[in-house]
């Protein structure tokens, strides 16, 4: 293997879209100013995905911190996939390093906190493993990293809930008796196949209800697709079918934006009491609907991430308030009951800025949701309970959190939404 010559092209976005939350787009964006910077590098072993035969066909990293997205695309050798990103402002830095097939569908994902120091380089090292017919990024020579380490629930060990860190491929764990199945298959607008999008359809052989997952409808609301990614390729469920969308705009996700190249906004394509046939729908939302239609699904819940704090009262420019710390709430059936009961769990045992500059920081029930939303569109037309959850990123200057909070507190509510509607004890 030769040394590489990494590009030392770095793209600073100043990610007013990032802040954008699920409302509209703040022109807040402020010039970068004079900081300490440091750099990282990023290697990921790919020999045994070689030994596999398993092709990589590109790599990424993204690293976010607060308002700010710095996006590199890694070079590819025969064994590794590696890339420099230089003048970074130190501090800490949530990385998620992605490596896709020559489809462009993702292979694997995997996300760190990366602490960058003045004029040092931080060099962030993974191992690509392939195990139980999936690829895994791993640090080396360590035991895989459980996604749901921390989450709720792990104050009852070994009860088989998902974030238990039973890792498939745990090489001290038996595997588990194969009655959950778990396949994927793929949606895409028109015939653009190059942005197609997973469904993944996981079974209990226990008869019951089901439920339905989406995630990465704003691609730059990184800890939903996160999160809808981690329950759809690595949590189980003790009765029924859970369909879960992880990246349901694919090229949004990609680009962390809210939106793809089209600049299409997909949760505004959902019109109630429409088909999705007329030529002016959105082929994506119309695939995405019939998914729904096809299962009949008894709840719906949508993982996003909102800007600001509505207890604050931040606006965006044109005046529409903030949804930050929300779950926002399409009311049939019993959807006030499990909102109410979730955000009771969200801020009695999963709030740490308690208090933190006089707010709470709790979170509280809006709705409904917007027209053209998923799921307003669920909630009228089916009648089901339909959420969708937005943490908040913060804004500028003010009510931080980081893509790690944001994805324990969407944890908690798939867990609790699973559990609430019968799917896991
Ligand atoms: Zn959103």
């Amino acid at each position: 293997m030769s040394v590489k010559r990494f590009p030392l092209a770095v793209g600073f976005l100043l990610a007013a879209v990032l802040l954008a939350g699920c409302g509209f787009f703040p022109a807040n964006s402020t010039p970068p100013a004079q900081v300490d910077t440091g750099s990282v590098t990023f290697v990921v072993d790919l020999t045994e995905l070689q030994r596999e035969l398993i092709t990589v066909g590109s790599a990424a990293a993204a690293m976010v911190k607060g308002d700010r997205v710095i996006e590199q695309d890694l070079v590819l050798s025969a064994s590794e996939a590696s890339g420099l990103v230089s003048d970074v402002p130190v501090g800490d830095w949530q990385a998620t390093v992605r490596l896709y097939d020559e489809l462009g569908d993702e292979l694997a994902a995997v996300q760190r906190t990366v602490t960058v120091e003045k004029d040092s380089t931080v060099e962030v090292v993974l191992v690509a493993k392939f195990q139980d017919g999936r690829v895994t990024l791993e640090p080396p020579g360590m035991e895989p990293d459980p996604p749901g380490d921390g989450d709720p629930g792990d104050g009852e060990p070994g009860d088989g809930e998902p974030g238990d860190g039973e890792e498939p491929g745990d090489p001290g764990t038996e595997p588990e008796p194969p009655e959950v199945s778990r396949d994927v298959r793929y949606i895409q607008s028109g015939n653009r196949t190059e942005t197609r999008t997973e469904v993944y359809i996981i079974r209990s052989s226990n008869p019951g209800p089901t439920a339905f997952l989406v995630g990465g409808v704003h691609g730059s609301e990184t800890s939903g697709w996160i999160v809808a990614g981690e329950v759809a390729k690595t949590w189980d469920i003790d009765r029924g079918t859970l369909v879960v969308i992880p990246e349901a705009n694919k090229d949004a996700v990609r680009r962390d934006r809210r939106t793809g190249r089209d600049g299409r906004d997909l949760n505004r394509h959902f019109p109630i009491a429409s088909s999705l046939n007329s030529s002016s729908d959105w082929l994506l939302a119309r695939e995405i609907w019939n998914v729904v239609l096809e299962f009949q699904p008894v709840a719906l819940l949508d993982l996003h991430e909102g800007w600001g704090l509505r207890e604050a009262g931040d606006r965006f420019p044109g005046g529409t308030l903030s949804v930050g710390q929300t779950i926002i709430v399409y009311d049939a059936g019993d959807a006030m009951d499990f909102a109410e009961h979730v955000v009771n769990v969200l801020n009695t045992e999963h709030n740490p800025f308690y208090g933190t500059a006089g707010l709470t920081y709790n979170f509280r029930i809006i709705g409904p949701p917007i027209k053209g939303s998923l799921a307003r569109k669920a909630g009228a037309d089916m009648g089901i309970p339909a959420f969708i959850f937005e943490p908040t990123q913060g804004r500028s200057g003010r009510h931080q959190t980081t893509v790690a909070q944001r994805a324990q507190w969407s944890r908690v509510v798939v867990e609790e939404f699973l559990r609430w509607y019968g799917l896991i004890d």
